[in-house]
């Protein structure tokens, strides 16, 4: 039975711990950010490892057999320890990415780099904006002042956060009609969004087109080089077991 440690935090990697489970052993790793997280079937660990050097450890510690990086699409920084630890330790890695979000008909998006750059952009677009991209981000818009935002998140942002904000805590997924029925409520001129991809929060988009509401879309951080990476659960369930066998 192999040992495969898989960087969680996101639905697909919930899901893609039961496809693998029950023929190998499955450990799903969690950040700790969310106080009540959504658990996968199979062993969990909680908290980081101390870096790539802490995970290469972890992976010679545990005998890992395979990696698969299943975080969200902006956990940059625990993808790029991902793929030295597991250089530095000889493990296969593979990165189950989901597709971004792509602009239909009628949309009205602008793509920026940064969190930063989507701060800039606001003061010229609208007044009042929903501001999706997580609690994390939001120090990036605490100098907006004159702006009025909806922060959705699933935890209580800390500051430093923009002074004139309300809160809604709660997490997908989310219906379009619920998406336009929030916007509408609040008065909103502008979205902001990561470009996460994915079915769960994807209603917003088309919620934002419907109104004709702009969309900030912030662009995802590059994968690191030379790393293989799959769009779905099923093709990283499949390329497993040649990962699992192939040389070292
Ligand atoms: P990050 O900035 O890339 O990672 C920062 C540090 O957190 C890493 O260096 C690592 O600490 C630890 N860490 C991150 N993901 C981990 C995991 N799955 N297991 C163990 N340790 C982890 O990550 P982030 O953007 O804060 O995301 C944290 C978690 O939330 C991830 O699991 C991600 O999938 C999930 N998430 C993130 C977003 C987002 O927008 N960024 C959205 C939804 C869900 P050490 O260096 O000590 O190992």
């Amino acid at each position: 039975m192999a040992t495969v440690l898989l960087l969680g935090g996101t639905g697909e990697a919930r899901r893609l711990a039961s496809v693998l489970l029950p023929a190998n052993r499955v450990i799903s790793s969690l950040a700790g950010r969310v106080a009540d997280p959504a658990l996968p079937a199979g062993e969990v660990r909680v908290g980081g490892f101390g870096g790539a050097e802490g995970l290469a450890g972890y992976l010679r510690a545990e005998r890992v057999d395979a990696v698969v990086d299943a975080t969200h699409p902006f956990a940059a920084r625990m993808s790029d320890n991902a793929a030295r630890a597991c250089a530095a330790a000889g493990v296969p890695l593979v990165v189950l990415r989901r597709p971004g979000f792509e602009a239909r008909p009628g949309d009205d998006w602008r793509r920026v780099p940064s969190l930063e750059a989507a701060a800039d952009l606001l003061p010229a677009l609208a007044e009042r904006v929903f501001l999706t991209t997580g609690r994390q981000g939001l120090s990036h818009f605490a100098h907006l002042e004159s702006l009025w935002f909806l922060v959705r998140c699933v935890d209580p942002p800390v500051p430093p956060v923009p002074p004139r904000l309300e809160v809604v805590l709660d997490r997908g997924p989310f219906t379009v009609e619920g998406e336009i029925g929030l916007m509408r409520r609040h008065g909103i001129g502008v979205l902001v969004t990561k470009d996460s991809g994915g079915a769960m929060t994807a209603a917003k988009l088309e919620a934002a087109r419907a109104l004709e509401i702009p969309v900030v879309v912030v662009d995802r951080p590059p994968v690191t080089p030379g790393v293989p990476v799959l769009p779905s659960v099923e093709e990283v369930a499949a390329r497993l077991p040649g990962l699992l066998t192939a040389p070292r």
